[in-house]
């Protein structure tokens, strides 16, 4: 257990009871990080998988798109574990639709969760990293932050703001040893994507695994998914000691998407 590298380290990882957010906080609890969890749907079973690695792990449920919500979170994690090390900001939603029939509505959640729900996080979790001069703050952004897809107006949007977000935060503490660096995903298989092989397969009339073919190979030369475990492994490696000088990136990890 001692050569765990994130002992002693509190790592918050928003919409983390699902997906990449609960696969990232798996692999930083590996490491010894107590964890903060949140997200909606079931929370036990995510809870009792990171208490299972040993640390200690607690839940609040904090709409992301709520800025007090967010404040009594980041007050919650500051009272139960003193403050925040390592801050995952990944809650993310999507939704699929021409520019002119998009939801004002679904385009108002995308931008409060995916985009605003950071900067709130960031805000509040700086003072701490600042005063014990380390941190980590690393933003589930996307290949979506590098460039368009047709149909998403309002992930791209939101994606790219995040993206910017995170040079401009990285810039601000460029002397210090606060980081902050995105990640950008191709397909990840999750419930958010599921629910856009389901859409493809039955617009089409195919079976899953067609779709998921024709999902990977429209846009993801490797044909493969990347793993929630992998990007908690490229999470793990911006919190090592490797780390401490790399600041404002936004790494793809995409199976070659944006190389084309
Ligand atoms: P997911 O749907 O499996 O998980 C999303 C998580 O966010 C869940 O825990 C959910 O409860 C939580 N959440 C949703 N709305 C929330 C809210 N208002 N307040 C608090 N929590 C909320 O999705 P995922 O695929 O794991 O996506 C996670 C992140 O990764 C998102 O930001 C997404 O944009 C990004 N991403 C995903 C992919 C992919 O292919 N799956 C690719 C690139 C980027």
């Amino acid at each position: 257990m001692s050569d765990r590298t994130l002992v002693g380290k509190t790592a918050l990882v928003t919409g983390s009871t699902s997906g990449i957010g609960l696969g990232i906080a798996k692999v930083l609890a590996k490491q010894g990080a107590n964890i903060v969890l949140n997200g909606f749907g079931d929370v036990e079973g995510p809870k009792a998988e990171i208490t299972a690695l040993g640390v200690q792990v607690a839940y609040h449920g904090a709409d992301m798109s709520k800025a007090s919500d967010i404040e009594a979170m980041m007050t919650f994690t500051a009272t139960t574990f003193g403050g925040v090390d390592i801050l995952v900001n990944n809650a993310g939603i999507q939704h699929v639709a021409s520019v002119e029939d998009f939801p004002v509505e679904r385009w108002d959640a995308i931008i409060a969760i995916n985009l605003t729900s950071a900067f709130h996080t960031t805000r509040l979790a700086l003072p701490h990293m600042q005063k014990t001069n380390w941190g980590r703050i690393i933003n589930i952004a996307s290949v979506h932050g590098l460039v368009g897809s047709a149909q998403k107006s309002a992930y791209v949007a939101a994606k790219h703001g995040i993206v910017g977000l995170t040079k401009v935060t990285a810039l601000e503490n460029a002397t210090t040893g606060v980081t902050c660096n995105a990640i950008c995903p191709g397909w990840v298989l999750t419930p958010l994507v599921q629910k856009q092989i389901d859409a493809k397969a039955a617009a089409l009339g195919i079976s899953n695994a067609e779709a998921v073919k024709l999902l990977l190979g429209e846009k993801e030369p490797s044909m493969q998914f990347t793993t929630p475990e992998e990007l908690g492994e490229l999470a793990t490696f911006f919190c090592s000691n490797a780390g401490n000088n790399i600041r404002g990136v936004a790494w793809n990890m995409d199976g070659g998407w944006t190389a084309q």
